[in-house]
């Protein structure tokens, strides 16, 4: 879900500014990857391995990704570095979009207000 900016309150000057700050910042993040990283702990198919007890192997750290509906890729990260990049993927495709969502919201209440999406912004 997206996070909700209440945009009606500020001026339209306000909207702007941060609008031009938005453009300036946001760039498409070449790592970027839309998924997330999970822990998951398990059992194997020892009878007498102590997991069963309760001490679980793990953690282990999976990428998962939803494509489409029931349609998901996972895959195991196998070394620590390759769930920091993980890690680092996705926040970073992340932190993107959450900037392209507050610049839609901002541009969707200047529509809003009749106002000019693109030109006329003075910075
Ligand atoms: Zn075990």
């Amino acid at each position: 879900m997206a996070r909700v900016h209440s945009l009606r309150r500020k001026s339209t000057l306000a909207l702007r500014q941060r609008k031009i700050a938005l453009l300036r910042h946001l760039a498409l993040p070449p790592q970027g990857i839309r998924a997330s990283v999970v822990e998951r702990f398990g059992t194997c198919g020892k009878p007498s391995c102590a997991c069963h007890q309760g001490a679980k192997h793990g953690p282990y750290y999976y990428l998962t990704q939803c494509l489409a509906k029931g349609h998901v890729q996972k895959f195991l990260l196998k070394s620590s570095s390759e769930q920091a990049a993980a890690r680092e993927a996705t926040t970073a495709f992340n932190e993107f979009c959450d900037g392209l969502e507050e610049l839609s919201q901002i541009n969707t209440e200047l529509l809003r207000r009749g106002e000019e999406l693109v030109g006329s912004v003075r910075s």
